[in-house]
């Protein structure tokens, strides 16, 4: 054996060889390694998709694609192309992008050189015979490399391997790359969150690095009674009982939600599962009867969200956060919407409720005195949200308090199923970001509903369904007959009122708002992935932005 190689005491099973690509990942950035590897989170956003149509395309081209594994060695890989060359064999690996700076094999980027060399590496353990060459092929400039495979890359290798092994061993997660010109173009970054703006002298307020404002990928809302969701090649069709059938590219989608009765097939959930879209099936009162999420749920990630929220001061902390953006929120919603003219008195009497619990929440010792002080603002808050309403509203759509599940008037059937889409936001993006949605740190196990999903609502229920409905309503957006449908003394939404709700709470989460992580804006949609995001960076990096995000 080469003594470069890295030294195994027995050859290692199939489940614990590395893959290739992840030492491209390591040589890239030892945090991508882990959160890939380790973690098992994948982002298939427009530059993975790519890279993946260019190696669809060579698979029916001009070469083909296979797997090999070099036990001893601890690697297992997917070749672009083999060439032989007289008794010489060639792995071949193509990039998409450009070649590097340089001439020689210093044109080949350095994590290229080391891929191809792992896979030369792995055809002399399969085959038995010496590789001295590999080529990286640039489609974007049309070069083709040579890379020796001399002592000094199987050296790199080796240490590669050796590094990976340690990494994989360890709960840690490695600290964000010093090397901030590599995070732009990581496709992990809205994962990872690098920061910048932390010295030791300040360090807050830090800010996020990278985050894309918007989603690319749609939430796909099937209402319809009998609706059939199906799979036609790589896309979802959506078959209504009556008309014509909707066709969605499944690249384009990050949620399926099947309300009612709608069905999906087999295939269609299959598809989802394999290209990481959730499904979530919502009932026509709102609630989330069953989720499909195929994001990893990296064991390293809940561990360390157990401990961390394990310790009662650091749950504390969270909850005095989570309240006071809540009530900031409440507080700060009925002051913008009562600018501008005289408030009444009792408007006035509510936004003193809201505000007079705030100093005591940021000093609260336990979690009795917040739930305490929560209420006080709450009452005050939904004491003063149907004077926001018009004057000449519907009184069938008017707000006198609040109600829930079965809801006993409209403005409730309307709130609650609006919150009801908010929890299937909140429990995608939790799932999303690897959290275990039952273990949270301010709401108690009460019902079926998981306690970190309904803490991280806390921060928008103001935010995004509220101020939403209210605008709605002041818009005469619902009819008071068509939208709703009375069984007995509860209240429900009719088909219609759904779809309204549903649209309204879509549209809202486009709507843009700065965000103190990020020092601009971001739509509400993001918002809701960042802060749970954010959430884990507090115990992951101890970068405390969690529930900062404030309305002015
Ligand atoms: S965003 Fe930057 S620090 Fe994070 S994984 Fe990617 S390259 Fe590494």
């Amino acid at each position: 054996m080469d003594a470069a190689r890295p030294r195994r005491e027995a050859p290692l099973t199939e489940q614990t060889l590395l893959r290739v690509a992840s030492i491209h990942a390591l040589a890239y950035c030892e945090r991508l390694f882990y959160l890939e590897e380790v973690e098992e989170i994948r982002v298939a956003d427009g530059a993975v998709f790519d890279g993946r149509r260019v190696h669809e395309e060579l698979d029916d081209g001009e070469v083909s694609s296979f797997t090999l594994e070099a036990p001893v060695l601890g690697l297992k890989g997917r070749l672009d192309a083999l060439r032989r060359t007289g008794g010489d064999l060639i792995p071949i690996e193509t990039k998409k992008g450009k070649s590097a700076p340089g001439e020689g094999p210093e044109a080949a980027w350095r994590t290229d050189r080391l891929q191809v060399g792992a896979y030369a590496m792995i055809l002399e353990e399969a085959f038995g015979i010496p590789v001295s060459e590999g080529r990286v092929r640039y489609l974007a400039d049309h070069k083709s490399i040579r890379v020796p495979v001399d002592a000094t890359l199987r050296e790199e290798v080796g240490e590669a391997v050796r590094r990976a092994n340690e990494l994989r061993a360890s709960v840690e997660r490695p600290p964000v790359t010093p090397n901030e010109r590599l995070c732009p173009r990581c496709s992990l970054a809205p994962v990872c969150l690098p920061t910048v703006g932390a010295t030791d002298e300040q360090p807050e307020p830090r800010r996020v690095r990278i985050l894309p404002p918007h989603r690319d990928r749609m939430t796909l809302h099937v209402f319809e009674q009998g609706a059939h969701v199906g799979r036609s090649g790589n896309e979802l069709a959506v078959k209504p009982v009556d008309g014509p059938t909707h066709r969605q590219p499944i690249h384009s989608v990050g949620a399926v939600v099947v309300h009612g009765n709608a069905q999906i097939s087999t295939q269609a959930l299959r598809l989802c599962a394999e290209e990481d879209v959730s499904v979530h099936w919502i009932s026509g009162g709102g609630f989330v009867t069953g989720a499909l999420s195929t994001s990893s749920t990296g064991a390293q990630r809940h561990l360390r969200q157990f401990e961390a929220l394990s310790d009662n001061q650091r749950r504390l902390d969270l909850a005095r956060r989570l309240v006071a953006a809540k009530v900031e929120a409440q507080l700060r919603f009925l002051l913008r919407a009562t600018r501008g003219g005289e408030r009444p008195e009792s408007t006035e009497a509510a936004i003193r409720r809201v505000r007079a619990p705030l100093p005591a929440i940021h000093r609260a010792e336990n979690v009795e005195t917040l739930l305490g002080r929560e209420g006080e603002a709450a009452a005050g808050y939904f004491g003063a949200l149907g004077a926001l309403l018009r004057e000449d509203l519907d009184p069938r759509l008017g707000f006198d308090g609040r109600n829930r599940h079965p809801s006993r008037d409209r403005f409730n059937a309307l709130l609650n199923f609006g919150y009801g889409l908010l929890y299937r936001e909140c429990l995608g993006n939790i799932l999303a970001a690897g959290l275990h949605p039952g273990v949270g740190f301010y709401h108690r196990p009460r019902s079926a509903a998981h306690t970190l999903v309904l803490d991280l609502m806390e921060i928008f229920r103001v935010l995004i369904v509220d101020m939403a409905l209210i605008g709605a309503l002041n818009r005469l957006t619902f009819d008071a007959d068509a939208d709703f449908e009375e069984r007995g003394s509860a209240i429900w939404l009719a088909a219609d009122g759904r779809k309204k709700m549903v649209q309204l709470i879509e549209r809202r989460k486009r709507d843009e708002w700065n965000h103190p992580a990020i020092g601009g804006p971001i739509d509400y949609g993001r918002m809701m992935e960042l802060e749970a995001r954010l959430l884990e960076k507090e115990w992951t990096d101890e970068i405390h932005l969690f529930a900062r995000v404030r309305i002015r």
